[in-house]
């Protein structure tokens, strides 16, 4: 039976994993992390070898998608040599498509690897074209190193699309420019709701909260919006500006219920399985694969019980003023 698909409770085919495989970044983004974070101990991670076992599991019971994120994936060392043991997924069709989420700063350095090993697109997160804004968001990043890790990955043929954390008095005013860049460089946009992920102490995060419902209101003020029918399976939802063509995703897990449509699961860069972004429960899978070395039998029960597991939906809620079903973890070590 282990072959049999992943089907979790609701009906939901299980066809996505999203894998962090480091919790270490280059940037401190004030909504992601605090600036003092402490990191994992090497022993903790998921090494190399270890994450192909992973998710060639994953594959072997029907995932077609894989996210590499983080932290920040292409920090990791060695990562393209995972990157390149996963192209063989693809090459058999078991795969359907092998994509990451980095922030660009290494994008240079890695672009044309990656195209090589397969991977075809990449989502690169940017909240601002200004300078001093983005040393100030990310607190220890540089704008031009990332605008150039974008153009190494446009050159090297991979499509960009373009991530925007929507923040309140932070990026509202470059709402059009924003458009208009991606416009110009043929990259989609989609903004995302920031969520109550992690403690980060000084941050406040109903200051920070841009609802996109205002957002595409304002987008609406300027340009015709035409809902798309499309959807990943995930929380974005898409609309075209039937003036330039362009597509804008929307990814609101706090304003949207997106639940019903759920086909993905996340796997922390130590082997936890978390059923839902938004849910505490989790299934260590690293116990079952590090006490089984030579036999995948035990990781594959563990995954399919964890999906047995997986909840109807999420418990976000801005809505009365307070942050409702926060959940205590950083984005950074779940993955984005
Ligand atoms: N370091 C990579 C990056 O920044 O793209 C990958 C990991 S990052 C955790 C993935 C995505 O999560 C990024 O687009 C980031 O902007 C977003 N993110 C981080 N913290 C968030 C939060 N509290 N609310 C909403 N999005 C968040
Ligand atoms: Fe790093 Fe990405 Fe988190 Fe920013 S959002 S701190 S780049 S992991």
């Amino acid at each position: 039976m282990t072959s049999a698909p992943l089907i979790d409770p609701f009906a939901r085919p299980i066809t996505y994993l999203r894998v962090s495989v480091t919790d270490r970044c280059d940037f401190r983004c004030v909504y992601c992390m605090s600036e003092n974070m402490t990191f994992l101990p090497k022993r903790e991670l998921l090494t190399l070898e270890e994450l192909d076992r992973m998710c060639t599991a994953f594959i072997g019971l029907g995932v077609e998608k894989l996210r590499i994120t983080g932290g920040e994936p292409l920090v990791r060392r060695g990562i393209m040599t995972f990157f390149e043991s996963m192209g063989r997924h693809l090459e058999s069709g078991a795969l359907k498509e092998l994509t990451l989420t980095t922030n660009g700063s290494q994008l240079r350095r890695f672009a044309a690897d990656l195209a090589a090993c397969g991977v075809q697109r990449v989502n690169i997160s940017l909240d601002t074209l200004d300078d001093r804004k983005f040393s100030d968001i990310t607190r220890w990043g540089r704008l031009a190193q990332v605008l150039d890790g974008i153009d190494a990955a446009q050159d090297a043929g991979l499509r960009v699309k373009i991530n925007t954390v929507a923040l309140k008095g932070f990026n509202e005013d470059e709402l059009f420019s924003l458009v208009e860049w991606c416009e110009g460089r043929g990259m989609d946009l989609t903004f995302i709701e920031v969520m109550p992920m992690g403690d980060l102490g000084n941050e406040d995060r109903l200051d920070q909260y841009w609802p996109l419902s205002d957002l595409r209101g304002r987008l609406a003020e300027r340009f015709t919006l035409q809902d798309l029918a499309e959807s990943s399976g995930g929380p974005a939802r898409y609309v075209r500006l039937i003036e330039t063509g362009q597509k804008i995703g929307f990814i609101t897990p706090l304003t949207h219920n997106f639940c019903e449509s759920c086909n993905r699961v996340r796997m922390t860069c130590t082997g936890e399985l978390y059923m839902c972004l938004g849910q505490e429960d989790r299934a260590d899978l690293r116990a079952p694969l590090r006490t089984n070395p030579e036999d995948d039998g035990p990781l594959l029960d563990a995954i399919r019980e964890a999906i047995g597991r997986k909840p109807k939906g999420h418990d976000f809620d801005y809505s009365r003023q307070r942050v409702d079903g926060q959940v205590s973890r950083h984005m950074s070590h779940t993955g984005g």
